[in-house]
């Protein structure tokens, strides 16, 4: 005969007596062989699984006994089987569907099949009523012993992340644990900052040290709700309801408040954008490459190394300290004053002209050497076919000319991706560097104009004591290595300086012309992007510092 064996035990039953799924797994499978039943197929259900899996369970364990026609179930014990009326209800419809099916209850001794004695019946019956009644009973104790432990002042339940449980069984309480709280108050400290996202936090925690209590990583979720906790402050929240602790709180109830604040605040409010930092995410710690972080005290803001990695750099920046050794550092991509531009900008304009006659000449030059490519490339097919030249000569030949066609075909290419209309940006890019300094400080500037400025102008900024290394966009990049080189020459000419006399300072001096050369075969298409917007941005810019009286003389 063939049966199936079900087995369930509960966690704490696991926890207080070692007794395993595999133990009772073992007693079912020693039983089954001594009835000498084939077992066929092993049912496990953990305590923890819901009503929903177990129902789920049931009637996987049903189906796959009524279709390989099983007759026996072997199961532990009547209340590992029945936990509710529905379970009963259910193995007693299976038990009436045929007269040879069997249930075996091997710990108590007992099998129920359609011909148990009606006495055996009612013991089957009341065992499932006392099975119904223990577990709802056990329950109800359960809930009883919360609600006195509640009104002591005590959690009722395994100590949270930063305290352990002290005491006997029945007199538990929970105590500090001093190795984890220190991380408890941090993180709260830093998300009520404002600068930092809970991910950055279960980072950060996670590095320096910070685990659950199985030594596990605390995570996002976790975070989440140790962060909205009211435990830490000394409140105990169970079932909705809220209880006074008796516990030492790890926090203020002023620090929770302010990071509930944050916790729930919408990300994009304006409340928000408006007191955004300028140099948010636009620096980083030399020491070791994290980000510099941002936070308010007394109405300014300071930055400081997030410490994400190990790092040496303790230091706090203020925001106004940082603004004073950064302004100077756009004279030096200024173009000095306004005649310096002028002159590039001519400069410019006129081998714009220059430009489009190279670049006419280019393509037609580049189309030649492609047609001379392809003539050479039919002509060795021909001496091949003609034996003329050997198959090597003839393969090494083919691989060169081939070269020579693909190589101008990408050229040709190149061409075709017109440099030439990014050339506006590039003028004004020269303009935005003069006014800058200007901009920066234009009372009108928004926190956001000034973030748009410097976006235009350093990729990063990197803090060290009382240095800042900039990193600089591409166009700005461009700017940095001819700016000086022009003031200077510029300098040195005096060009200007003689009223009435006739600029030097033309395109056919050697450092503008190396300039202009430069200007024209830099990719300003990589460094000005998408252009409609580039423009906007900087004439928005721009406008903040000149009247469109005097920006349009300026034309
Ligand atoms: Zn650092």
């Amino acid at each position: 005969m063939s049966c199936v064996i079900f087995c369930r035990v509960s966690s704490r039953e696991q926890e207080e007596t070692g007794y395993s799924l595999a133990a009772q797994e073992k007693l079912l499978k020693e039983y089954a062989n001594k009835k000498e039943f084939e077992v066929l197929k092993i049912f496990k259900v953990s305590e923890s699984a819901s009503g929903k899996q177990v129902r789920k369970l049931f009637n996987e364990l049903f189906a796959y006994a009524t279709k390989n026609k099983i007759e026996v179930i072997c199961c532990e014990k009547i209340d590992r089987l029945t936990r509710n009326l529905k379970d009963a209800a259910l193995i007693q419809e299976w038990l009436e569907e045929e007269k040879n099916r069997e249930v075996h209850f091997v710990k108590e001794n007992s099998i129920i099949n359609q011909n148990t004695r009606a006495h055996e019946n009612l013991v089957w019956d009341m065992k499932v009523a006392i099975a119904r009644f223990y577990t709802k009973n056990l329950s109800e104790e359960v809930k009883k012993g919360q609600k006195e432990k509640l009104a002591q002042g005590w959690l009722p339940c395994k100590a949270h992340l930063g305290y352990k449980t002290v005491g006997e069984k029945g007199h538990k309480t929970q105590m500090i644990d001093e190795k984890k709280a220190p991380f408890i108050r941090k993180i709260f400290e830093l998300y009520s900052t404002g600068n930092y996202s809970t991910t950055a936090l279960v980072d950060m925690m996670y590095k320096q040290g910070l685990r659950s209590q199985v030594g596990k990583t605390v995570g996002k979720s976790r975070l989440y709700d140790l962060l909205s906790d009211p435990f830490y402050y000394g409140k105990m929240q169970w079932k909705g309801e809220f209880f006074n602790g008796k516990h030492q709180p790890i926090i203020s109830k002023d620090l929770f408040d302010s990071v509930q604040e944050k916790l729930n605040r919408k990300f994009k409010s304006p409340l928000y954008t408006k007191h955004l930092p300028v140099f948010k995410a636009k620096m980083t710690c030399a020491g070791c490459g994290g980000t510099v972080t941002w936070e308010t005290q007394r109405g300014h803001w300071y930055g400081h190394c997030n410490h994400y990695k190990d790092c040496s750099q303790k230091r706090f920046w203020r925001q106004e300290k940082i603004e004073d050794r950064l302004l100077p550092m756009f004279d030096k991509i200024a173009p000095k004053g306004e005649k310096v531009l002028k002159i590039i900008e001519k400069a410019l304009k006129e081998t714009h002209n220059a430009e489009i006659r190279y670049y006419t000449a280019s393509v037609t030059e580049t189309n030649n050497i492609i047609a001379t490519a392809q003539k050479r490339l039919e002509a060795i097919y021909e001496d091949k076919i003609d034996g003329i030249i050997t198959p090597e000569f003839h393969a090494k030949k083919l691989a060169e000319y081939t070269q020579q066609k693909e190589d101008a075909i990408e050229t040709l290419k190149k061409f075709n991706e017109d440099n030439t209309k990014y050339y506006q940006a590039g003028y004004t890019l020269h303009e935005l560097a003069l006014r800058a300094g200007d901009i920066y400080k234009s009372k009108i500037a928004t926190t956001e104009d000034k973030r748009l400025l410097l976006s235009k102008i350093f990729s990063n900024l990197s803090l060290e004591a009382d240095n800042i290394t900039p990193d600089y966009t591409l166009a700005f990049q461009f700017m940095t290595k001819w700016i000086p080189i022009l003031n200077k020459t510029f300098e040195q000419e005096k060009i200007g300086s003689v009223q009435g006399q006739k600029s030097q300072f033309d395109s056919s001096h050697p450092a503008m012309l190396a300039y202009l050369h430069s200007f024209r075969t830099f990719n300003w298409a990589v460094a000005v992007g998408d252009l409609e917007t580039t423009n906007k941005e900087i004439a928005h810019l721009l406008s903040l510092v000149i009247s469109p009286k005097v920006a349009h003389f300026l034309q």
